[in-house]
């Protein structure tokens, strides 16, 4: 079957600007510095026996249709009501993905007449769920409560706020405390993204927003489990008339299959690990500022070092906007045995093309050192980076 000319042609942009993407499967004994398992939770023995006699002790594994119809179980909704009481919050709603669940959430939530003020870094996932809801949306310079406050004049209706956490490509904070002011202030509904926060901060990996105990004043959390959790799916967390209020009109709940038992188990089982991970959480934190007083330490890498805000940050973005130096860099450090990954247009803006580095608890100072030193060494010198 011919494919549509223009799908080629698009394709052929790509081969030609040296952005096309394509499946890889990486090769195995490489030292992770890409995946989003923060803990080492998605490849924990003790993990897997648990969640495999958990599974093994229960009958059905098949969800069989959706929530609202015949997927819904007694586990299912006992892990909501665990998840609520781990985040401090009044109730938790299980969504398939996290992806699935920013759909479910700002298609369904902010309605016509309303407005959304969203970060411009926001993921591509609440980027889809803004696009899919009828409320009037404007998004915001990256991390600039000065530019929303000058915004907010184009609010109607019921105004949300919509912010990540800890930003998944710029690694760097969102000012949680001073938009949680703005918006107790003005009463404004602030939604915040913890995908690549929770399991990291607060006592027992609950999120950004529990550690710095602004549980009241955020309507409403997405927690993902593909993350530091080590497993797959997602939930909102808030209010209960929230729960309720998704459960009857957000159509990405509504009309999918359910999550199978595996999954809800893995979850089940990751959270009851999480609390006893303190010292993999100040590892991640520990070699984090290790990398960052690395490259504070040479005046060239420190020209690459990405944004203030990173310090602590488990996301490190190596910036080199120029997509085949950018491959050739990738490809260098990873023959050396480092498994790191370039990111490309449109994951993140022209210009700002990085790598994605990411630390982990099962890290060492060694390899921290080793990739600093492999960065530095393969940098092309004469790349400027836009400010
Ligand atoms: N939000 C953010 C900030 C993310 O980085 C991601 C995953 N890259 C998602 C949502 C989507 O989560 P999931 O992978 O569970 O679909």
């Amino acid at each position: 079957m011919k494919v549509p000319e223009r799908l080629l042609r698009q394709l052929e942009t790509r081969v030609q600007k040296g952005t096309l993407r394509s499946l890889s499967v990486p090769p195995k004994g490489l030292v992770d510095f890409s995946s989003n398992d923060y803990l080492g939770l998605a490849a924990s023995e003790v993990l897997a026996l648990n969640i495999t006699e958990e599974v093994e002790s229960q009958l059905a594994h098949g969800a069989t249709g959706s929530r609202l119809l015949s997927g819904n179980t007694r586990y299912a909704q006992e892990l909501e009501e665990e998840l609520a009481l781990f985040h401090n919050a009044e109730a938790a709603l299980l969504f398939n993905s996290g992806y699935v669940a920013n759909c479910g959430f700002f298609s369904a939530v902010p309605q016509r007449g309303d407005t959304i003020f969203y970060d411009e870094a926001s993921h591509a996932s609440m980027k889809e769920g803004i696009r899919l809801s009828f409320a009037q949306s404007f998004p915001f310079r990256h991390n600039d409560v000065d530019d929303l406050r000058q915004k907010l004049k184009r609010a109607q209706g019921d105004v949300y706020v919509a912010v990540e956490s800890l930003y998944s490509m710029d690694g760097d904070f969102a000012p949680l405390q001073e938009l949680a002011s703005l918006c107790q202030e003005q009463g404004l509904y602030l939604v915040v993204d913890e995908a690549h926060s929770n399991g990291l901060y607060g006592q027992k990996g609950e999120g950004l927003v529990s550690a710095l105990q602004l549980e009241q004043e955020v309507f409403a959390r997405i927690m993902t489990f593909g993350k530091a959790i080590g497993a797959h799916g997602a939930a909102v967390v808030g209010p209960g008339e929230l729960q309720q209020f998704l459960l009857n009109f957000s159509r990405p709940f509504i009309y999918t299959t359910a999550l199978p038992l595996a999954s809800l188990a893995a979850i089940r089982q990751a959270y009851r690990l999480l609390p006893s991970l303190t010292q993999e959480r100040a590892r991640v934190q520990e070699l984090a500022r290790y990398y960052h007083s690395l490259l504070e330490d040479g005046r060239a890498l420190a020209s690459f070092s990405g944004k203030e805000g990173q310090n602590g940050s488990p996301i490190q973005a190596w910036q080199l906007p120029d997509p085949v130096a950018l491959r050739r860099l990738a490809n260098h450090i990873q023959a050396a045995g480092f498994d790191v990954r370039p990111v490309f247009s449109p994951t993140v803006p022209a210009g700002k093309e990085r790598l994605r580095l990411v630390l982990h608890a099962y890290n060492t100072k060694a390899q921290v050192q080793e990739l600093c030193n492999l960065l530095h060494q393969h940098t092309p010198k004469d790349i400027s980076l836009p400010a």
